[in-house]
């Protein structure tokens, strides 16, 4: 490869705070435009911001997670801009002392690790939401005052497949911090790539170009694919870059210009004369770091040291910390039965989430039921395939696996005289497939076995009738 490109990410993310960052409207992106309003978010004059006290546990939090350090010492500055979100006309931001500096990530891209390292996290405010109407224009402030975290990379990406695994990878980070949403839809994340692409060998960087808020990774990875494409050719064919703000126009599968780069002194930053400085004390971070949850390489190498999980398992389990929290509490409620329940997350839970689109804590199954569900089929109340049968019971009307066990009559058939007479039934009726079976035909075994089942309507213990008939036909 000729030319090597490099990326550079800042993700804001918002943080899950019941309330925003500078008063106390409720942060809640669901609700009717402009109901979570007050004079401090609309930005009337005279009104005074007071730091939200959570905004700033979490974004250090997240800096302790990044193993940023954090800054004792930090503070809030104006960032001056007019647009019509932004009723202040300018933004509250952190300038030169951020809460959090330093850090990095750890990403795998094709089976090789890498280190992305992480600039700086500041802790600002959202602005309001934009919408174009039929003929005229409405801002709704309800997501004005939405405590951000800016998460900056180092210049430390050189492909778009390591910008998308950075952007997974800090997501994980950030679900397992519980520190966000992390709802890609809702713009909970959203993200702003610099690109550059430079000869391999160079000494400078090439001129950057800065794609703009774009709220999936998938569009990252496409713009980002695209964006080196462009460089690379106007390099090649001697058309001057220019340092600009550009735009991904996701169905056309294209970038474009949004207006040439403004330096940072057009921003006229000075710090917030309504805000004191932020001071923390060692021992407070302390008391953070000490609260902070397992994070995922942790729990994989627990999953699979103490409750003895294939690694395969564990890490399917611990991508999502939602799935690895249901997986603990079933494993609990099946008595510590740890493979059967990743078996029954891995496959029917996880198939059920893909269909439907839903997180692990909204499922209909519980934990607990499930766990009941596993019991019953190791105590051999149940088959498999009439487990799968409860648990959709249990998926479409809740309950518990033991009232439906009873309530349909599915208790595993183990008594042996009842099965015996049902062996004999079927030898009985199908007395060319007995003697296939005794010429040496291996697969007649599995109809008789089927034509059991079925006798048995699914209750039968396969096991026990697999057993009589081999017996009997012998
Ligand atoms: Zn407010």
């Amino acid at each position: 490869m000729k030319y090597l490109p490099t990326i550079g990410l800042e993700t804001h993310v918002q943080l899950n705070t019941r309330t925003k960052i500078w008063c106390g409207c409720k942060v809640d992106s669901s609700a009717e435009p402009n109901t979570h309003v007050c004079p401090v978010c609309m930005g009337y004059p005279g009104s005074l911001p007071v730091l939200n006290a959570e905004a700033v546990r979490k974004t250090v939090q997240t800096g302790l997670l990044l193993g940023c350090k954090i800054g004792l010492r930090s503070k809030h500055d104006r960032k001056s801009y007019f647009y019509p979100d932004m009723p202040k006309n300018y933004q509250i931001t952190q300038y030169d002392e951020p809460l959090c500096l330093g850090g990095s990530l750890d990403i795998e891209v094709n089976g090789v690790k890498k280190t992305v390292h992480i600039n700086r996290i500041h802790l600002e405010e959202d602005v309001g939401k934009s919408t174009h109407l039929r003929g005229t224009s409405g801002v709704d402030y309800n997501r004005a005052g939405t405590p951000l975290m800016e998460i900056v990379t180092e210049a430390d990406m050189h492909s778009e497949d390591e910008a998308f695994a950075y952007l997974t990878a800090l997501k994980r980070i950030l679900q397992y911090g519980g520190v966000s949403h992390c709802n890609l839809e809702q713009g909970n994340i959203r993200c702003d790539v610099n690109i550059s692409v430079a000869e391999v060998g160079s000494k400078t960087l090439g001129t950057k170009a800065e794609i703009k808020n774009m709220n999936t990774f998938r569009g990252v990875h496409r713009a980002a694919a695209y964006e080196i494409k462009r460089q690379i050719r106007a390099v090649e064919t001697g058309t001057p870059l220019v340092q600009e703000t550009r735009r991904w126009e996701d169905d056309q599968g294209m970038t474009t210009s949004m207006r040439s780069k403004e330096d940072a002194h057009d921003y006229r930053y000075f710090p917030d004369p309504d805000l004191a400085v932020i001071t923390l004390t060692e021992a407070q971070v302390d008391a953070w770091r000490a609260d902070l949850p397992e994070l995922p390489e942790a729990k994989r190498l627990r999953f699979v040291e103490e409750l003895g999980l294939p690694e395969y398992d564990a890490g399917v389990l611990v991508a999502d910390v939602e799935v690895a929290d249901y997986f603990e509490a079933v494993c609990a409620s099946a008595n510590g039965n740890a493979k059967s329940a990743s078996n029954w997350v891995m496959t029917e839970v996880m198939r059920v989430l893909s269909e439907r689109g839903q997180g692990a804590s909204e499922l209909n199954v519980s934990a607990d039921a499930l766990g009941k569900l596993i019991l019953l089929v190791d105590k051999k109340v149940l088959n498999n395939s009439k487990a799968k049968e409860v648990f959709a019971v249990l998926l479409e009307e809740g309950g518990d696996p033991d009232a439906i066990v009873k309530d349909k009559g599915w208790a595993q058939v183990s008594d042996s005289s009842a099965l015996e007479s049902f062996v004999n039934q079927v030898i009985e009726e199908n007395p060319s497939v007995v003697e296939d079976y005794r010429g040496g035909k291996g697969a007649a075994l599995q109809f008789l076995m089927g034509q059991v089942m079925r006798l048995s309507k699914g209750k039968a213990n396969p096991k026990m009738v697999l057993e009589l008939l081999k017996e009997r036909l012998a």
